[in-house]
């Protein structure tokens, strides 16, 4: 190929990868299976690695910064960002639109009702098409510049479909719920505090100065309108600016709706107040713009507030109530975790009788003082949290809390460790320490044992049948039936689903140690690699920091943990009563499915399923019999098991057998 021939042959490359993109961020739709488009990609990468000459800002493969940055730099908006004012409920709501009707000398006038999300405002500013600045809203005149965490949100086009000379767009970044609760549900699983709330770890996530951190934080965006274009032919509405939005290549909401009279907005509201759960993105309200620009300019603003919009709000999610007291849990690891005890409260439609107070320096930096009033908030599915106290209402009878100085379970003497905000119980025999070890044990993230719950974990510690893990698997029913309120049936339950436990995977059995923040996710790697125990306990430090995503903290954990003898020896024990001894991955030869996990079901007609697995392994690729979140594929033929629905649950993507023959024959005209 000549020069000319190749720079093109690389920009067509980039345009399709592009344009799946978009499709698959922007519309929730795929044209192409993943597999041709991890090839694409992975086309592209390795033709700019020997060229490196030729890569550009906006190449697909550009969008994770390579070093942090140093500081943020502020950005200048081209128009100010206004602030909405807010109405509460329908005759607030009525009130806006009469005022605004007479206004504009009209009975009635178009309306855009769109959802208002609870994430990050930011600007972004196009350059004859090309992505040149990403911007937070800051106070509305001056932002900072958060353009190398903008272009890690694949949902940001970094090329637009047309070029306009200059753009600003708006729009609100936010963290989609499904991809907060995993986060949390990895960070508890490593006994990691979890995140409060998908908007505060979105403006985290974007305030970071290492664009890494944001990458790994799946954010998204909504555009919402133009603030600023030149080079295009005037846009007359709203609505036309979202049809033209989305034509550049933009994530426009699909719930965005244009009505034209009073009633429909009030049906709007009242319909998404009651739906809003179901959508996988927070929101506190809807956002109501009049349609015509005409008509937006006519109205003008009131400082700095529009007066063709207003914000109805959902709601809130926040109540007032008492604080009776302060009681402390004793984490697995010996961390001693202060919660709030309050007079039973509703917070929109949920009663709230505890939550969390984080660690010693949340209850000091807030002040808050047992029976104080205070604020609390249940955002989503998180437990409750306490805002703040409310020092008017205080007369003088509050008690200021004295965080312990002894574990409440042992009496030991805790410590603080420099640099850490946890307090901790450092005896190793603690019995609160050995019950939460059990209780996360045995839970669904790990060995998951049913019908081992907290209650019977806590009678089986005081009847003195378990003090430590292994005795789990030595229990005997007539132990076991013989307790207050257990009965034969319930024994035989249970010594059956803890012998059931023993088919649970290595990785299932690394999380169940409660190793100090090694979750979930981390876990399957360390399966993936070493495959089982024998080649984990010969790591090096440095072995296991080469991984993806283990960094220095879990790597030290890891060490720190089978370094000490009685771990290791617990460790041992278990493995001989069979536990934690199945291999969900083997070890695997190198070829075009290195990396690759296939799970198989069903019958094929040109070949066997022995055969299937035999073409994955000889090209490196690895067959687990369960579907777990890491499956790559579904391999699916007729008369597929429930390992169909799991894949379709977990969103594991699914493939014939005309595609698999596909797969295998592409790889083979490539060697
Ligand atoms: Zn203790």
């Amino acid at each position: 190929m000549t020069d000319n021939k190749f720079k093109e042959y690389i920009e067509t490359l980039k345009e399709k990868i592009n344009y799946h993109n978009y499709h698959y961020y922007a519309l929730n739709k795929s044209v192409i299976s993943d597999y041709e488009y991890d090839k694409l990609f992975a086309e592209l990468k390795s033709l700019e690695e020997s060229n490196p000459e030729l890569i550009t800002d906006d190449s697909p493969t550009q969008r994770v910064g390579e070093s942090p940055l140093d500081d943020f730099k502020q950005v200048e908006h081209k128009n100010i960002l206004l602030s909405l004012g807010n109405v509460f409920d329908r005759d607030q709501l009525t009130n806006w639109y009469k005022k605004t009707a007479e206004a504009l000398n009209t009975k009635e006038f178009d309306v855009i009702c769109e959802l208002k999300y609870d994430g990050l405002a930011v600007a972004l500013t196009y350059l004859e098409g090309l992505l040149d600045t990403g911007a937070t809203r800051g106070n509305g005149v001056i932002g900072e510049d958060v353009t190398h965490n903008v272009r890690t949100v694949k949902s940001v086009p970094l090329n637009l479909f047309e070029k306009p000379s200059v753009l600003e767009v708006r729009g609100e970044i936010y963290m989609p719920i499904s991809k907060f609760e995993k986060l949390n549900f990895e960070r508890v699983a490593g006994g990691i505090e979890p995140f409060s709330n998908p908007r505060n770890t979105a403006a985290g996530s974007l305030r970071q100065l290492d664009s890494k951190i944001a990458s790994e934080r799946e954010l998204d965006i909504f555009v919402y309108g133009i603030g600023y274009v030149e080079g295009i032919d005037p846009i007359g509405t709203q609505w036309e600016q979202f049809q033209y939005l989305k034509q550049l290549g933009f994530k426009i909401n699909p719930h965005n709706k244009l009505v034209g009279d009073l009633d429909s907005i009030i049906e709007y509201c009242e319909y998404w107040s009651e739906e809003k759960n179901k959508l996988d993105y927070d929101c506190d309200g809807v956002v109501l713009k009049v349609n015509e620009l005409g008509m937006q300019n006519l109205l003008g603003n009131i400082s700095r507030e529009p007066k063709w919009a207003t914000a109805f709000k959902f709601p809130s999610r926040k109540s007032k109530t008492k604080l009776i007291d302060i009681g402390i849990n004793v984490g697995r690891t010996g961390s001693l975790n202060p919660y709030a005890v309050l007079n039973p409260v509703d917070v929109n439609g949920v009663i709230v009788k505890r939550a969390t107070l984080h660690n010693q320096d949340y209850i000091n930096d807030k002040d808050l003082r047992i029976g104080d009033q205070v604020i609390i908030e249940r955002a989503g599915d998180v437990i409750p949290k306490v805002l703040n106290s409310v020092f008017e209402e205080r007369d003088g009878s509050e008690i200021q809390f004295k965080f312990p100085t002894i574990c409440p379970s042992c009496s030991y003497e805790v410590i603080r460790i420099e640099g850490e905000s946890t307090v901790t119980c450092l005896n190793v025999s603690c019995p609160a320490r050995l019950e939460r070890s059990i209780e996360h044990f045995v839970s669904k993230v790990a060995m998951d044992i049913q019908g081992m719950g907290p209650k019977i974990v806590r009678t089986l510690i005081e009847n003195e049948l378990i003090s430590k893990l292994p005795d789990i698997f030595q229990l005997k029913i007539d132990e076991l039936s013989s307790l207050n309120g257990m009965g034969q049936k319930r024994a035989e339950n249970l010594i059956n689903a803890i012998d059931e436990s023993k088919t649970r995977p290595f990785s299932k059995f690394l999380v169940a140690l409660g190793i100090p923040y090694l979750g979930a996710e981390s876990a399957i790697i360390l399966a993936e690699h070493f495959v089982d125990m024998e080649n984990l306990l010969n790591a090096t430090y440095d072995r296991l920091l080469n991984l993806p995503s283990i960094g220095d903290k879990i790597a030290q954990s890891i060490i720190d943990y089978f370094d000490n003898p009685s771990n290791l020896n617990m460790v041992k024990s278990l493995n001989g009563f069979g536990v934690g001894r199945v291999n969900e991955f083997s070890k695997v030869e190198e070829g075009p499915f290195t990396g690759v996990n296939f799970v198989i079901t069903g019958k094929f007609t040109n070949f066997t399923r022995t055969e299937a697995v035999e073409y994955i392994k000889e090209r490196g690729g690895s067959v687990s019999n369960r579907v777990i979140e890491k499956t790559d594929y579904l391999l699916c033929g007729e008369d597929p098991g429930s390992k169909l629905k799991d894949a379709q649950s977990k969103e594991v993507k699914i493939i014939g057998e005309m595609e698999f023959k596909e797969m295998i024959q592409t790889d083979h005209d490539n060697t």
